[in-house]
C-alpha cells in the first residue's frame, strides 16, 4: 500500500507505512508505546524544586500516569520568563525516578545538550519551537535514546514527518510523533487542536503517535476532554501538564492540573480507553490515493 495521503503529500520512506498493519513500538525503559498500551506522560511544564517534582511524580504515578514530564531546559517565549533549572533539573528528574520508578521525558534544545540530556532522560523531547532545528535532529539521530518529536507550531504534517525523517535517516527509528495543536486565527484556545492529525499520521506512517492536550488548549478545563478525544481517535499516549498549585507555577500554570483534577481524568479516561480497544478492531482508514471524492 503506498503512503500517499490525499494526492497531497507521500510520506517520507523511513518513517511511511509499508502495509495496512505496519507500526513502530518505541521502548521506553520497561515501556512499550504504539503498542496495544495507552501511555500517559504527565508532570509539570517546568521542574522548580525538588520538592514539587517528587510531589508530583508520587501523584501522577499513583494515578496511573508511566512517564514523569518536566522541562529543566525551557524554551521559552519570552527571554524575561523563568529558563528552567538546567543540569540541577535533570538531576532532580533522575530523583523522581529513582523514588518512584516513572520513566523521564524532558526537552533538548540544542545539539551540545544532547550528550548530557541523554544521561539523565530516557526520552528526549522536541520542542514546538525545535521541529526543524536540523542540527538538532541530526545529533539526536545518532543518540540512543527515543526521541519525543512536538509538532511545529505551524508546520504542516509533511513538514512534521519530514523532520522524523531527518532523525530516522541520521539514524535514530524510535521516534514518537506528538501533535501539540497549531497556530490557526481562533484565539479561544491557546492554539487549536488538530484532532485529525492523529489518524492521518497514523495511516501514512508506522511511528506511534501521542496528543498534547495541554498546550493545545492552554486552559486546564479542556484538557480532560481533549485526552478523551485523543483516546478515541485511536492516539497511543498523552502528555499533560500537572502542578501541586498551578495558580503559583512558574510556567503554564493555565493549563496545568492539579492533583485531583488529574486523577479525576484518569479515572473518566477508562470507557474511552476501552472504546479505543473496540475501535482498533474496526476497518483501518483507507489511504486515498490520488485526491479526494
Ligand atoms: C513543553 O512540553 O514543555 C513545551 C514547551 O511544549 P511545546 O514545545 O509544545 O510548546
Ligand atoms: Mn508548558
Amino acid at each position: 500500500m503506498k503512503s500517499t495521503w490525499n494526492g497531497q503529500f507521500s510520506c517520507f520512506n523511513l518513517v511511511a507505512k509499508t502495509d495496512e498493519c505496519s507500526r513502530s513500538v518505541v521502548r521506553v525503559r520497561d515501556l512499550e508505546i504504539g503498542g496495544n498500551d495507552f501511555v500517559v506522560m504527565a508532570g509539570p511544564c517546568a521542574v522548580e524544586s525538588e520538592h514539587q517534582l517528587l510531589e508530583t511524580a508520587e501523584a501522577v504515578a499513583k494515578a496511573g500516569a508511566r512517564i514523569l514530564r518536566g522541562g529543566a531546559y525551557k524554551p521559552r517565549s519570552s527571554p524575561y520568563a523563568f529558563q528552567g533549572l538546567g543540569l540541577a533539573g535533570l538531576k532532580i528528574l533522575a530523583k523522581a525516578r529513582e523514588a518512584t520508578g516513572l520513566a523521564i521525558v524532558t526537552e533538548v534544545m540544542s545539539p551540545e545538550d544532547v550528550a548530557v540530556i541523554a544521561e539523565y532522560a530516557d526520552l528526549m523531547q522536541v520542542g514546538t519551537r525545535s521541529m526543524e532545528n536540523y542540527a538538532l535532529l541530526e545529533a539526536l539521530g545518532q543518540c540512543d535514546r527515543p526521541v519525543l518529536l512536538k509538532r511545529g507550531m505551524s508546520a504542516t504534517l509533511e513538514d512534521f514527518l519530514r523532520s522524523a525523517q531527518v532523525i530516522a535517516q541520521a539514524g535514530n527509528p524510535q521516534i514518537i510523533l506528538c501533535e501539540r495543536g497549531i497556530r490557526t486565527f481562533e484565539t479561544a484556545t491557546r492554539n487549536t487542536l488538530d484532532i485529525a492529525a492523529v489518524p492521518v499520521l497514523k495511516t501514512v506512517s508506522h511511528l506511534p503517535v501521542i496528543v498534547d492536550p495541554s498546550h493545545a488548549a492552554g486552559v486546564r478545563c479542556l484538557v480532560p476532554v481533549l485526552s478523551r478525544a485523543a483516546a478515541v481517535v485511536g492516539g497511543d499516549g498523552l502528555l499533560v501538564e500537572v502542578h501541586p498549585a498551578p495558580e503559583q507555577a512558574l510556567s503554564d500554570g493555565n493549563q496545568s492540573l492539579n492533583f485531583r483534577e488529574f486523577r479525576d481524568m484518569m479515572e473518566d479516561l477508562q470507557p474511552y480507553l476501552a472504546l479505543q480497544q473496540k475501535t482498533r478492531q474496526l476497518r483501518p482508514q483507507l489511504l486515498a490515493v490520488g485526491g479526494a471524492d
